[in-house]
């Protein structure tokens, strides 16, 4: 029993799946698996952007004023 390898000391390196910026996957990354907490807002942006643009295809509030 000396095989065991302790999570928490893994360090992994890896590609911000936003911006591809080679980041550590460490378990003190909080922001995992981005690279940071921007990458991760933009990645949690995107997926509102697009839940938002299909709702507001129903709904447009401010039609283009058309002369
Ligand atoms: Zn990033």
């Amino acid at each position: 029993m000396s095989n065991s390898v302790d999570d928490s000391s893994i360090e992994k390196i890896f590609p911000c799946p936003v911006c591809r910026k080679i980041t550590r996957y460490h378990a003190e990354n909080p922001h995992r698996p981005f690279c940071s907490e921007r990458c991760r807002m933009i990645d949690l942006g995107q997926w509102f952007e697009g839940d938002y643009r299909v709702a507001g295809e129903h709904a447009d509030p401010e039609p283009p004023d058309e002369d």
